[in-house]
């Protein structure tokens, strides 16, 4: 009888976290043995729980808030996107050590390409400057944009994101107005279902955008945002944070089993989720 593998999200809270859907589904689209467990992991216990990864090995492990730079030291190796966020979110082995690694950048570049948005020579607006931003702000930094401007409420967060891509500089809303893209990547308009009060906030005032450009967003529940709703209706291109959320996951699965699983069967189990009553 071979084992069953195992996969789990550490997390605090993480009763909230898509990861155990999405890669439910990937799983079990690719006809693998492997199940996945989501773990509720106390403040300040993430390098305990790589260790227990080590002890029970566990076979993959996606890390979120507020694990991920607790994890970063508590790997063996990291892959050079962890290294330079000093954040993990995913740990795999290789042989017999554990890699840290940061799949955020990186899924939200594969979510452009999926749509066909290249970024290499890009100019980029990017709107925020938390763990999401500075992810997105490297992957673009290694992927050739031509420029990165950091828009953020906070001047001092915003200096510090600048600082991860020799394109990058602290910019404002004049760079919003010229940009081939802009991000929100701020936590702006997140878990507001439409409708209800709040529901229209945005990061930035949309008037600044104009139909050429492509505008994202991180901010996945709801899918369709104000922000990328508002967007759309100047005419702009929009790429929603779901694609990035599964791209994400894509790169973990990656990680972990050497292949790259069905992203279609991801994402449409993320979309269910997501329109199932709270
Ligand atoms: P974070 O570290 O808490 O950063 C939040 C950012 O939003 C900061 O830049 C903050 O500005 C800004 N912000 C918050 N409220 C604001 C407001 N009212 N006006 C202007 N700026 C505001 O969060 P995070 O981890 O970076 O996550 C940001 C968003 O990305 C969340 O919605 C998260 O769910 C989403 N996300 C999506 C994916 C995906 O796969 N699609 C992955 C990761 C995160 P200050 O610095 O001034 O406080």
């Amino acid at each position: 009888m071979s084992l069953q593998r195992v996969a789990a999200v550490i997390g605090s809270p993480v009763s909230h976290s898509l990861s155990p859907v999405i890669h439910r589904a990937a799983f079990e689209a690719a006809g693998v043995d492997w199940c996945y467990a989501a773990f509720e992991v106390a403040p300040g216990d993430g390098a305990a729980a790589v260790g227990a990864m080590r002890t029970l090995g566990i076979g993959g492990l996606s890390v979120t808030m507020p694990h991920k730079a607790d994890v970063a030291a508590a790997v063996d190796l990291l892959d050079p996107a962890a290294q330079a966020l000093e954040s993990v979110n995913t740990v795999s082995w290789s042989d017999d050590r554990l890699v840290g690694s940061s799949t955020d950048g990186a899924g939200f570049i594969a979510s452009l390409i999926e749509v066909g948005v290249d970024v290499d020579g890009a100019a980029v607006a990017v709107l925020g400057a938390g763990g999401a931003a500075r992810s997105v702000v490297d992957a673009l930094g290694r992927s050739g944009a031509s420029a990165i401007a950091v828009v953020n409420r906070t001047p001092g967060r915003a200096h510090f994101a600048a600082g991860l891509a020799a394109v990058a500089y602290v910019g404002g809303h004049d760079d919003v107005a010229t940009a081939d893209i802009v991000v929100n990547a701020t936590s702006v308009g997140m878990g507001v279902a439409p409708g209800v009060v709040g529901a229209d906030a945005l990061p930035c005032d949309v008037g600044l955008l104009n139909p050429a450009q492509i505008v994202a967003d991180l901010v996945y529940h709801p899918v369709d945002t104000a922000w990328l709703v508002g967007a759309r209706a100047l005419g702009a291109r929009t790429v929603d944070g779901l694609g990035m959320l599964v791209h994400q996951a894509a790169l973990q699965q990656l990680a972990w089993l050497g292949a790259t699983p069905d992203t279609a069967a991801m994402r449409a189990a993320a979309e269910a989720e997501l329109a199932r009553p709270s």
